[in-house]
């Protein structure tokens, strides 16, 4: 059975891989010839990867997931949210995302903060949302060299390292995008 994931990120699409069983042949937008960027224009990180994981079926025909992600702080009205990647501008400039995040809650007392995935299925006539979740807080001062994005400058709660100061698998098991995975893969193996 051929499944694509509608992403471009290929260490994204490795760490999935791995994960799959092996009746699904998992198929990367490269592999379908899908160069375009694919528009994220909702307003919620569900309504984005929905957005996404339908553009590939309607476009090219394939059974398809995708993912969205965002990380949300409650003393900030849950921003960045759906707009993470383009906190501080255009550009998706990981420093400058942090940099912002940490000016704006410098004179803030609570800190509490998750990441939030979204994972759209389209598969057959079936639409499905998967969500996972990873409770923590943002840290003061950058920490760590591993991750992407607000890895170095997010703690998970019960833990004392940044997710940028774990290995991937560690990261993996206990953060937001390894439980959205693992949900879809519980649905595709039942
Ligand atoms: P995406 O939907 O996975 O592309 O994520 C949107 C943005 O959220 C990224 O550009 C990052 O800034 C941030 N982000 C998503 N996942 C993570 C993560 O696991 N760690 C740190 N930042 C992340």
């Amino acid at each position: 059975m051929k499944l694509v994931f509608a992403t471009h990120n290929q260490n994204k699409f490795k760490e999935v891989k791995v994960l799959m069983p092996s009746h699904i042949e998992l198929l990367s937008l490269t592999d379908i010839n899908c160069s375009e960027d694919i528009p994220e224009t909702e307003s919620t990180i569900e309504g984005n990867a929905v957005l996404k994981s339908k553009y590939v079926k309607k476009h090219y025909g394939y059974d398809c997931f995708a993912d969205d992600t965002g990380l949300e702080v409650p003393v900030l009205n849950n921003e960045p949210g759906v707009y993470s990647a383009r906190y501080a501008g255009p550009a998706n400039d990981a420093q400058a995302n942090m940099q912002k995040l940490l000016l704006n809650l410098s004179e803030k007392e609570n800190r509490n903060a998750r990441f939030k995935t979204a994972i759209s299925l389209v598969y057959g006539e079936e639409e499905n949302i998967f969500l996972g979740i990873c409770e923590g807080e943002i840290a003061q001062v950058q920490r760590g060299t591993d991750g992407f994005g607000y890895d170095p400058i997010f703690q998970p709660v019960g833990f004392n390292q940044t997710f940028a100061e774990m290995t991937l698998e560690q990261k993996s098991e206990i953060g937001h995008r390894g439980k959205a995975i693992r949900r879809l893969i519980e649905h595709l193996s039942e």
